[in-house]
């Protein structure tokens, strides 16, 4: 290998710079080259690639989004679209890549490195924590970082009124940022995809009284077609309980914004770290991964499409202290 590609792709995340700024500097230190592909896929169809130095990447990693943008790119789901990028790559004299993105865009590396036999690491960057293989994933943390601010200012407000907020949070598909903070801000419940399946989780939280012995309360729930998100849970509170005053939050894009927390920053930095020594090592087709603060490869095809399940003992923490 003498030329790494770098690029991001899918949903933005805080700590993305830090990371394209940390492989970078590592393949740069091992004495590789570096290009820089701009709009994810969509920069390896268009051609959008530029040489990377190490100033390209100088007073970037507090900052927010990514420097290298970010795109969805359909092409790249089709083989014919798929071979242009491989052309651009060859062209380009790019011999690997490190992708950093969510499922979707470890998905396409997963195929993509198969087609053409290539060697691609990718990294966890994602506000949901939806990736199997790491305890958390780049962004995570800022983005629960901006929720604990925000639902900690409309609990004030919540107070002072004697308000029943229900405050809508990230989360496709998982509810780690709605349960843990839930959490960190003392909320009264998380309404959570992972568990809904079980119990109506709305069901039970009237059922034990959740206003009896409080003037005001507060319920994040994680967007997502399964918990219905927090509008539907609201209207269906307030048909059904009249007296209280419920109000609806969805914070929305605020969480995928914003500087990225030091845990975030350290976490994007070893793992860019970890992505060039993977490639070293000669792995391909693996996701850096930090597990029990150890760094680990993660074959591609075990951190996608597989549930990382939600911690029982933050649930029963959640119910023990919300009484
Ligand atoms: P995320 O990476 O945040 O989950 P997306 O799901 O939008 O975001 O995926 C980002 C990009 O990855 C897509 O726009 C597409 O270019 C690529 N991708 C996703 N799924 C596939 C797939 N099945 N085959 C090829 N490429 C894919």
């Amino acid at each position: 290998i003498k030329c790494v590609g770098i690029l991001t792709s899918g949903g933005d995340a805080p700590g993305m710079n830090a990371a394209i700024r940390a492989v970078t500097r590592a393949a740069i230190y091992n004495g590789f080259e570096v290009k820089g592909i701009y709009r994810g896929y969509k920069g390896l169809i268009t051609g959008e690639i530029t040489p990377f130095k190490t100033q390209n990447v100088s007073n970037i990693i507090q900052l927010g989004g990514t420097i290298l943008k970010t795109a969805r790119c359909q092409e790249f789901k089709t083989p014919e679209g798929r071979k242009v990028a491989y052309d651009t790559l060859v062209k380009e004299g790019i011999d690997a890549l490190v992708v950093i993105g969510g499922d979707g865009t470890l998905t396409g590396a997963r195929i993509f490195a198969t087609e053409y036999n290539y060697p691609i690491v990718g990294l966890p960057g994602t506000i949901d924590n939806d990736l199997y293989g790491t305890d958390t994933t780049i962004g995570y943390d800022t983005a629960l970082n901006t929720i604990m601010d925000a639902v900690d200012k409309i609990r004030d407000t919540a107070t002072s009124h004697e308000r029943l907020f229900f405050i809508e949070v990230m989360g496709r598909d998982a509810g780690f940022l709605a349960l843990n903070g839930a959490i960190a801000t003392g909320a009264e419940a998380a309404i959570i995809p992972e568990i809904s399946t079980e119990v109506d989780q709305l069901e039970e939280l009237i059922k034990n009284g959740f206003r009896k012995s409080k003037n005001s309360s507060i319920v994040l729930v994680a967007e997502s077609p399964i918990t219905g998100g927090a509008m539907h849970l609201a209207e269906r509170v307030q048909k059904e309980y009249p007296q209280y005053d419920v109000r609806v939050t969805i914070l929305g894009h605020i969480q995928r914004g914003g500087s990225p927390t030091a845990h975030d920053r350290i976490l994007a930095s070893r793992m860019g770290s970890a992505a060039i020594d993977a490639l070293l090592e000669d792995q391909r087709n693996v996701m850096i991964g930090i597990r029990n603060n150890e760094i680990e490869y993660i074959p591609f095809n075990k951190a996608i499409k597989n549930d990382k399940p939600i911690d029982r003992e933050l649930l029963n923490t959640l119910r023990k202290l919300s009484i």
